[in-house]
């Protein structure tokens, strides 16, 4: 008979990734009892540059820290490797970079020390209301299906939800970037220096984030359905590295962007993190707004279990308010950009401002309305 038979918590979080754990601490800490369930076994691997603004901080009782493999503190700038521009970032927004086996496990630790009960290689299949909250059909590692009852859910699951769109949560066709990351092991050229390059990716970009031994290498294609050549890229981009054209593990992937303004709750649901659609359309920016909605999704499960019918949509709102009108913006700037990157990396990111404006971006200290219309209205004029 399965461990969790007979289990019947208040909470189900689907997904133990960065949303689903963060979720899952705010909840047990906040004495409700939860249970999180993920399909993989943990610590697992994710395919994640792991580039992440340290104010994600401020949304933690614990000290983040131990999950930081690389402090970033310049950032460069190229156009098909060339033209380069070198940036110093602002002292005080300082960029991390995690490694994701590290991070989502040291996350659900602290879940699990507050309280919370994780079970993998439990995969949810479906999810079903009944009397008194909902019914989650899981497939256990053995192939045996069972049913667990709680109150709420959080839905966790990732970019590859299957779950979000079929209960209204979300865009009901989502937009998705395609991906590469490739891990490689070997000498870092600045350890301290996260590379961008513009030029290379169709309708995208591609990063070199370094870590301890070696580079979190990535590319992702924002506009349209084209395929991403990352074999001819990489054999650009890996030697300008000192690496050969074809070394290191390529793993292909969808990222599934920000695309509109949806509802993330149902009764007794809210939706977090790639499976709400939150990923940042311009800088495929998605472990923050993971982190913020699991933080969100909390407090509002936990006050409308503690009896106030409206939190769950206070959820949808303030998530609207603090992320989704910003990447409205961060939508129309990527559609312009990527349309005519040339002009967009001379006049956008070449600016001597530019660098402190992206850290400020991505620390949440500025939203993309605060510079959009600005940048939207210098590509228009250059284009006609
Ligand atoms: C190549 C690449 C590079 C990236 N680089 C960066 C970066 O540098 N910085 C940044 O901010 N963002 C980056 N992102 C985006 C970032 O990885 C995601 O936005 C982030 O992982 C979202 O976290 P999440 O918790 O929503 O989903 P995930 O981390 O994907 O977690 C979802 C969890 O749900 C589980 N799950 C899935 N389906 C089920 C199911 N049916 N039942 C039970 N469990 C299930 C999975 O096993 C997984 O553990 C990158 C993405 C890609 C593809």
């Amino acid at each position: 008979m399965s461990s969790l038979a007979g289990c019947r918590p208040e909470v189900i979080v689907v997904g133990a990734g960065a949303a689903g754990a963060a979720a899952a601490f705010h909840l047990a800490r906040l004495g409700r009892d939860v249970l999180v369930l993920d399909s993989a076994t943990f610590p697992r691997t994710k395919p994640c540059g792991g580039g992440m603004a340290a104010s994600v901080q401020r949304w933690f009782p614990f000290d983040l820290r131990p999950a930081v493999d690389t402090v970033i503190e310049r950032v460069r700038f190229s156009w098909a490797l060339g033209d380069p521009v070198l940036a110093e970032l602002p002292g005080e927004a300082p960029f991390w970079i995690v490694r994701r086996s590290r991070l989502d496990a040291y996350l659900i630790e602290q879940a699990q020390g507050v309280g919370a009960r994780l079970a993998c290689g439990m995969a949810v299949e479906g999810l079903e209301t009944t009397p008194g909250g909902w019914s989650v059909q899981v497939r256990e590692p053995g192939g045996a299906r069972l049913a667990l009852q709680a109150q709420a859910v959080v839905l966790a699951d990732g970019s590859g939800s299957r779950l979000a769109a079929p209960l209204g949560l979300g865009p009901r066709q989502p937009r998705f970037a395609a991906t590469v990351s490739v891990e490689l092991e070997g000498p870092v050229l600045d350890p301290a220096a996260a590379r961008f390059d513009f030029g290379l990716v169709r309708h995208g970009f591609c990063w070199a984030f370094p870590r301890q031994g070696g580079y979190s290498i990535g590319l992702g294609s924002f506009v349209g359905r084209d395929g991403l050549e990352e074999n001819a890229v990489l054999a650009e981009l890996l030697p300008s590295l000192g690496f050969s054209a074809d070394a290191g593990v390529r793993t292909r992937g969808r990222l599934r962007l920000w695309n509109g303004h949806y509802p993330l709750h149902g009764a007794g649901l809210v939706v977090a993190g790639d499976a709400a659609s939150l990923c940042d359309p311009f800088l495929a920016e998605g472990l923050r707004p993971a982190l913020l909605s699991g933080c969100e999704a909390a407090a509002a499960v936990d006050r409308w279990l503690g009896g106030e019918p409206e939190a769950l949509a206070a959820y949808s709102a303030v998530m609207r308010r603090v992320w989704g009108d910003s990447m409205a913006w961060g939508r129309r700037i990527a559609q312009v950009f990527y349309r005519v990157p040339r002009v967009g990396y001379q006049l956008g990111i070449k600016r001597p401002t530019a660098p402190r404006r992206i850290a400020q971006i991505l620390s949440g200290e500025l939203g993309y309305g605060d510079i959009a219309q600005r940048v939207i209205r210098r590509l228009l004029l250059q284009r006609s």
